[in-house]
Order: structure tokens, then C-alpha cells, then sequence
């Protein structure tokens, strides 16, 4: 404020041209706002330039001292402006996110309001200004600073060295566009600095005017090509807001107080097609939309799972916690993505493998089955036979073997036919099956002969139960058509393991030997092995 230099003569036109230019970016990053948080923060910068710069006009002009002096009051709203915004501009560049925490918001707002009313009421208690006359020929207003201004400056560079040291900081961890546009705003920073080095160094050229504002309306440029052409932070909140809504899975987003803040369009889908009766879920309770899982405390800050969100709809759920900074808790992010096509293919491939597996085990129990009878076959008799025998060796109990087979059954066919034959087959298989007990096992050897094999039992359960058999199957009478009858019997060889055969082979032939003798005598009786007959 003090007069002198070569510059003086050009400095009135020089800061309305500053204040015009700072007008001009501040109208232009305003309109940007939507697309940045930190163009708002520009336009701060700018306005509070543009009346820094203005009010400074009249300070450099022949008009009256009042003037003048109210010109002077009236720039530290400018300068305070500038500050506060330069700062909330290098937060916003380092963090697109940042918002100012409740006593920050109060600092920065309290302290201008202080300054303001000190400076307002100065002409009373002169603490800003101890003196702000007229001097010199020609007459230029000159101030000398009382502690009141000192104290507004230090706190005005304190809280622009926190700026630079909050954009020094994130610069470290910046991807690299994002560290060349937090360069440009340390470049720009510089310049204020670098002036007033200048103009303390060189008051031959500069004399000792206040140039300040001029070399913040540099810093602005720069900021403002950072902010508008360089712009990272211009593409990329617009380009995830773009993803998150063109993305088929939906996110939901619910705050600590369990409320829905945000969804995307997918979400947005899911949500109203659950609840038609609530069309905007922004705002709704989220119980109302998702299940208590989806609401419960998350122990390690995320959690997964699948569910059957409504019939017919399969859910993949991921859900993260979010926090502040600070590690507050601001709610939850749900993601939930459509898997409802995975789980019918998975079903039906389920279903198709169960329906395999029923064939397969059909296909064995078919294979070790005789399709007139009912009854088990050879092959399953092979197995059953080593099966038995492995464990009557393991415990050291019998296992008794009756061969049956029916008697003259050749005659039958050749008397009734064949199907009359396999009538009477049936029959004495229903017999022999009915007559077995838990562990018993009776094969259709081929033709019309039989095999029984009664684990545990000893010689003379053997022949009891065969004898009980033969019986049976002796009391049967067979229609088989035209009104006749057919009375079957048949004839019994019986063997004990392990007094008549050791293994399979020898006890089946010893079994086969006592048969041939029960026909010999005569057919329709039982034949041990060891020569006992019985019937
Ligand atoms: P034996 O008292 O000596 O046993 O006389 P058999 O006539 O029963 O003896 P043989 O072994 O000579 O005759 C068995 C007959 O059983 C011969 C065959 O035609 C008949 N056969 C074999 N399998 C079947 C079948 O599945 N169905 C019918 N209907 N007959 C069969
Ligand atoms: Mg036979
Ligand atoms: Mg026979």
C-alpha cells in the first residue's frame, strides 16, 4: 500500500484486468462444478481474487481517502475468501472425497468472521491498521500494520502451508496423472511466493507495492488448468458413477443407520421388483428390502453368501462395510449379482447325475437279478457265496447251501407249454423267497434250479429249513390255464460249511451231490451231504 516504483502508474489498469480474468475462470469453473468438487473450490479461489483484485483498483486511484480506505477493509473479504478456498481446493485435488469436518468447517468460517469484524470496526481501535493515511507527493495511501494484521497474515500462510503440505503428502500415493495435476497446484502455489521474494529483493522495479493479489491470480490460472484440462478428477468420479450404473450386478448402499442411500440401476431393478409398493427404495429402510443376513454385524469388515431372494431369484450377496477415514462406521455396500442361470444349470445337472446314478444302480441291481423270477441270479450267488463264507470263517459259524431243483419240471413244459412252465417257476421262487429270513439269500441258478444259503445255520437248521421249503413248495398248486393244476415239487441236496466243503466250489458240489441223491431216491425230499436223509 505504500506508493513508489515504476510500476506505479500501470498498477490500476493491471488489477482491474486481474479482477476481470479472475472473474472470467470463476464463471467458467462454476459452471464445471457438477463435474468436480474442486472447481467449486476454484470458483472460491477465483471470486475472492477477482474482489481482491477489484477493491485494489481504487487504492491506486486519485479518489478520496475514505474510499480508499474502506477499499482496503473491504480486500480482506477477498484475501480470506482466497485462503479458505485455496485450502479446500488442495483437500478436494488430494482427496476427491474430502468434506470438512464439523471443527474444521467452524475454524474456517470463525476466524474470517473474527477478522472481518476486526477489521470493520479498525477505525475505532486501530489494532488492524495503527495508521492508514495519505503520504507523499504525489499523495498515496500508506498503512503501517498493528498486531491485529499480523496475526490475520500468520494464520492466512499457516493454513496455506497446510494446503501444500496435505497436497505434498498425497502426492507420494497418487496415481501418476493425478501427481502431475497435484504438481501443477505446488507449482502454482509457489508463484505467490516467489513474487513477494521478488518484489522484497527488487524494490528498485517494483517499489514497495502489494502485488499479492496479482501473483495469487497466477496461482489461479495454474489451479484452474490443473482443475479443468488436466482433468483427472473431472473424468473419474463421472466414469465410476457411469460404470456403477451400467453394471448388471446390483449395489446397494445402506448408511450406519440402516437406511438405503444409494442404489444403482441394476439395484434399483432388484429392490422395486421385490417390493413394487415401495418404487423409490432410496431413503426406505433397508430391512424393508434385504434380509437381516444382509444387515447383521459384519465381524471382519465383509461377508458373502447365496441366497433365493424372492421365487425363482438366486442371489450371489456380497457385503462390505465402509468407513471414514477415521475408521467410523458409514454403513454397508451390498452387491448382489444374478445367479439364478448357474443354479438351474447346476440343478439341472444335479438332477441329471442322481438320474444316472438311479440307472447305474439299476443297471447292477438288473445285473445280478433273473427278470422271470425276481430272485437273484449266478453272478450274484458267486459274490454272496465268497461274502458268506469270508465271514463264517471270520466269526467261526456254519453256513448251510441248499440245492434245490424242481422235479420232472421238463414234463410240465412239455404237458402245459412253456409260459405254464414259467408259471410254475415263478411260484416256487415266490415260495423259496417268502421262506427266507434276514441274511438268507435264494439265487436262480438257470432253468428250474435253485440255490439257498442260510448263514449260521448248522446241519440240522439246514435240513429243517429245507425240509420247510420243500414243504412249501410241495403245497403249491399252479393254475396254469385250460383249469388245470400243476403240483410241483422238488428235491433238496443240502450241505454245511464247514464240515462239507471249505470253499465255495466243494460246498456248491457237495450241495449238487446230496441233490442228485434226492432225485435218485426217489425226488420230492431233502439230502444231506453227509449222507443224513431226511423227508
Ligand atoms: P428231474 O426231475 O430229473 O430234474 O427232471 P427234469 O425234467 O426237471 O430235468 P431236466 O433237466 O431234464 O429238465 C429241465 C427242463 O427245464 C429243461 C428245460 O426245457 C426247462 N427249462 C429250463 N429253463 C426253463 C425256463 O426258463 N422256463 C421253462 N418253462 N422251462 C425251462
Ligand atoms: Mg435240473
Ligand atoms: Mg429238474
Amino acid at each position: 500500500m505504500r506508493g513508489g516504483g515504476a510500476v506505479q502508474d500501470l498498477l490500476a489498469p493491471v488489477f482491474a484486468l486481474s479482477a476481470a480474468l479472475n472473474a472470467a475462470t470463476g464463471v467458467i469453473a462454476w459452471r464445471r462444478r457438477r463435474a468436480t468438487p474442486a472447481a467449486t473450490a476454484l470458483a472460491g479461489v477465483c471470486a475472492g481474487l477477482a474482489l481482491w483484485s477489484g477493491i485494489s483498483v481504487p487504492v491506486h486511484l486519485d479518489v478520496p481517502v475514505a474510499v480508499q480506505r474502506w477499499s482496503v477493509y473491504c480486500s480482506f473479504v477477498g484475501v480470506l475468501g482466497c485462503v479458505v478456498s485455496l485450502y479446500l481446493l488442495a483437500r478436494t485435488v488430494a482427496d476427491p472425497h474430502f468434506r470438512p469436518a464439523r471443527r474444521q468447517r467452524a475454524v474456517l468460517v470463525a476466524v474470517p468472521v473474527l477478522v472481518l469484524a476486526a477489521v470493520a470496526t479498525d477505525p475505532w481501535h486501530h489494532l488492524v491498521f495503527t495508521q492508514l493515511d495519505r503520504v507523499g507527493d504525489p499523495p498515496r495511501l500508506e498503512g503501517r500494520f498493528g498486531p491485529l494484521f499480523w496475526v490475520h497474515t500468520a494464520w492466512c500462510y499457516a493454513v496455506l502451508a497446510s494446503a501444500v503440505a496435505h497436497l505434498l503428502h498425497a502426492r507420494r500415493r497418487a496415481p501418476v496423472a493425478v501427481r502431475r495435476q497435484i504438481g501443477s497446484l505446488l507449482l502454482g502455489a509457489g508463484v505467490p511466493l516467489a513474487g513477494n521474494v521478488a518484489v522484497v529483493t527488487r524494490p528498485d522495479v517494483f517499489g514497495s507495492q502489494d502485488l499479492t493479489p496479482l501473483f495469487f491470480t497466477v496461482t489461479a490460472l495454474v489451479d484452474a488448468r490443473a482443475v479443468l484440462r488436466q482433468g483427472l478428477l473431472r473424468v473419474v468420479p463421472v466414469a465410476r458413477a457411469a460404470v456403477l450404473e451400467t453394471v448388471t450386478d446390483a449395489v446397494v448402499v445402506v448408511d450406519a443407520g440402516g437406511t438405503v442411500v444409494d442404489v444403482n440401476a441394476a439395484g434399483r431393478t432388484m429392490l422395486t421388483g421385490a417390493r413394487p409398493d415401495l418404487p423409490d427404495p432410496v431413503g426406505v429402510p433397508a430391512r424393508s428390502f434385504l434380509s437381516p443376513r444382509a444387515l447383521a454385524d459384519l465381524p471382519c469388515g465383509h461377508t458373502g453368501y447365496a441366497l433365493e431372494y424372492v421365487p425363482g431369484l438366486h442371489l450371489d450377496v456380497r457385503i462390505t462395510a465402509i468407513a471414514d477415514h477415521r475408521g467410523r462406521a458409514l454403513g454397508r455396500v451390498v452387491v448382489a449379482r444374478d445367479v439364478t442361470e448357474q443354479v438351474r444349470t447346476r440343478q439341472r445337472l444335479e438332477d441329471q447325475l442322481a438320474l444316472v446314478e438311479r440307472l447305474r444302480a439299476q443297471l447292477a441291481e438288473d445285473s445280478v437279478r433273473d427278470p422271470l423270477t425276481g430272485l437273484h441270479n449266478r453272478r450274484f450267488l458267486d459274490t454272496a457265496l465268497a461274502t458268506e463264507l469270508e465271514r463264517a470263517a471270520r466269526q467261526g459259524s456254519s453256513l448251510g447251501v441248499l440245492a434245490v431243483d424242481v422235479d420232472r419240471f421238463k414234463a410240465v413244459n412239455d404237458t402245459h407249454g412253456h409260459a405254464a412252465g414259467d408259471e410254475v417257476l415263478v411260484a416256487i421262487a415266490g415260495t423259496l423267497g417268502s421262506g427266507m429270513r434276514r441274511g438268507d439269500v435264494a439265487v436262480r441258478c438257470g432253468g428250474e434250479e435253485f440255490v439257498v444259503l442260510l448263514p449260521g445255520a448248522d446241519a440240522r437248521a439246514v435240513h429243517r429249513r429245507a425240509e420247510e421249503l420243500r414243504t412249501a413248495c410241495a403245497a403249491l398248486r399252479v393254475p396254469v390255464g385250460g383249469g388245470a393244476l400243476v403240483r410241483p415239487t422238488v428235491s433238496v441236496g443240502t450241505a454245511v460249511h464247514p464240515a462239507d466243503g471249505a470253499d465255495a466250489a466243494s460246498l456248491l458240489a457237495a450241495a449238487d451231490r446230496a441233490l442228485y441223491a434226492a432225485k435218485a431216491a426217489g425226488r420230492d425230499q431233502v439230502v444231506a451231504a453227509d449222507g443224513l436223509v431226511a423227508g
